[in-house]
């Protein structure tokens, strides 16, 4: 009788009165009565019939009870699908039924929309509000928490996580013990985690990283986290000193890089900083390294595989790269048309194989059987090369990969060059229709100030310094990029606002 995740990760706190999460209200939640609380969320989803398999579809605010939650549906064996928050019930409409979800539980706000799609789809539902407070609350109180613990085999989906939808609609991920258990455990051991460690945590819950690369890496070490309900660079600078890792998106770091609070003072106790999520630039690595003297840790995953890739705890963290394979991942450049592996340096598909690679996704055996190979290895759609020492850089999305009179163009690079102008503040390159050249280059500028921008400067520097046919034949000047809650540029939106500026 065993269940991978929840033996590993929840009944090891059993009886332990350390802390497990320091509240927003400053409040601590100890371990035993985290796992009290889990229990009682799992004797509530039993009276709601949930059985082993069911999926639990989650769209609530991110609180202790909804780490709780995921726990609670680890020990009844339920498939676990938290759903961004940023999401209107009109998108939860295609989750729901999607993954036909036996029980939803939405914030008590938006309770009448999504009653009428749980109707339609024949779900249960209930109320979540961001302390906790709600329905489902209201019956876990009431009963005893449950101590059975369902039987999951290695191989039995843990988890239904839904990509984020940059390059198309969301694709629902079947997540299993072992894909989610084999990665925590290398993680723990790559980065050092143990049970003194306490992680600063200001992400969404709803996604990989939040979720599996920081709460699972905290549960299975033994320690504690600062838990945010988001990302505020007041609370994060007064929480700082009382943590020892934090994990992030970039702009997290680019956030904390603009409060001159931020400093060497502030963050010299500090074991680590990690960054994943999108690209970290390479200039706010430097920034950060001169404000700090922390090197970040720059790491690579998706949500189909969660990490494939990390910088070295104690080898050279490089800027601009998300460093090797995993010790149990095989990771691998290839020529995106025939699939064979090519030399060091070239560019190419990445593609991944390990116990972390996924089962497929979710009622699309298609899809799955586009990008799962028969031989493990899942193509990523990411474009990277490796150089001659092992450290991997992702060059961009093989969507978003320009192809301009037959030339092949890489954003990343253009995006590099144009970022590394006086003016601009970032940038974002993409193709858009052209009539000679099939596609042609667009560049998106957001400038460090909109008066001083000089866009016939920046076309002369262009023109001097990159290859013809790289060359952006059209500039548009944005007051920011659109960007998801994630911190991915949202190429798609992009590309639609200026699909039609060389026609
Ligand atoms: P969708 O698959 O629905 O289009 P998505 O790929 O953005 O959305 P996620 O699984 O959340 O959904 O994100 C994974 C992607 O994020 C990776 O494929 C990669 O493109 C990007 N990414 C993650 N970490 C990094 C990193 N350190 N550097 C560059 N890109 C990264
Ligand atoms: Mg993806």
């Amino acid at each position: 009788m065993s269940n991978p995740l929840y033996d590993a990760l929840i009944k090891p706190h059993n009886g332990r009165s350390t802390t497990f999460l320091h509240l927003p209200d400053d409040t601590l939640l100890s371990h035993t009565n985290f796992i009290d609380l889990a229990g009682r969320y799992a004797a509530a989803l039993n009276d709601l019939d949930v059985m082993a398999g069911d999926r639990v579809a989650v769209h609530i605010q991110k609180s202790a009870d909804a780490l709780a939650l995921y726990a609670a549906c680890l020990q009844l064996g339920a498939v676990f699908l938290p759903l961004n928050t940023a999401y209107t019930p009109t998108e939860l409409e295609y989750f729901i039924s999607d993954s036909d979800a036996s029980v939803v539980i939405c914030d008590p706000g938006e309770i009448n929309e999504v009653a009428a799609i749980a109707k339609s789809t024949g779900a249960t539902l209930r109320t979540m509000g961001a302390a906790g407070e709600g329905s489902l609350k209201d019956a876990a109180l009431c009963l005893p928490p449950r101590t059975n613990v369902a039987t999951r085999e290695q191989d039995d989906i843990a988890a239904l996580l839904y990509t984020s939808g940059t390059t198309g609609r969301s694709k629902g991920a079947m997540l299993t013990h072992r894909n989610l258990l084999s990665n925590a455990q290398v993680l723990v051991d790559i980065w050092r985690f143990s049970d003194t460690d306490v992680l600063l945590h200001a992400l969404p819950i709803f996604h990989s990283h939040g979720l599996f690369v920081a709460s699972n890496v905290t549960l299975l070490a033994g320690g504690s986290m600062i838990w945010l309900a988001k990302f505020d660079t007041d609370k994060v600078l007064s929480q700082l000193p009382n943590a020892t890792t934090m994990m992030g998106v970039p702009t997290f770091y680019t956030r904390l890089l603009g409060d001159a609070r931020f400093d060497k003072d502030l963050t010299q106790h500090m074991r680590l900083f990690i960054s994943g999520s999108a690209p970290l630039l390479s200039e706010t690595h430097e920034r950060f390294e001169a404000r700090t003297g922390h090197l970040i840790l720059e790491r690579y995953g998706m949500t189909e595989t969660s990490m494939n890739t990390s910088n070295p705890y104690d080898g050279a963290r490089r800027a601009g790269t998300v460093g090797f394979p995993l010790p149990d991942v095989e990771a691998k450049i290839c020529d995106p048309k025939t699939g064979a592996s090519l030399p060091v340096g070239k560019v190419g598909m990445l593609e991944v194989r390990g116990p972390n690679v996924f089962k497929g996704y979710w009622k699309m055996p298609k899809k799955t059987a586009e990008e799962l190979r028969e031989d493990g290895f899942f193509i990523t759609g990411d474009l990277a090369q490796k150089d001659e020492n092992g450290y991997i850089s992702i060059v961009g999305r093989g969507k978003d990969l320009i192809i301009s009179g037959g030339f092949n163009i890489y954003p990343k690079e253009i995006e590099m060059f144009l970022d590394n102008l006086p003016d601009v503040l970032e940038s974002a390159v993409i193709g858009a229709p052209h009539p000679d050249f099939g596609e042609s280059v667009v560049a998106v500028i957001v400038p460090v100030t909109r008066a001083t921008l000089n866009i016939a400067a920046i076309e002369a520097e262009v023109k001097d310094k990159l290859a013809g046919f790289k060359r952006p034949r059209h500039f548009e000047v944005l007051e920011t990029l659109p960007r998801n809650t994630m911190g991915k540029v949202q190429k798609n939106e992009l590309r639609a606002q200026f699909e039609n500026v060389f026609n």
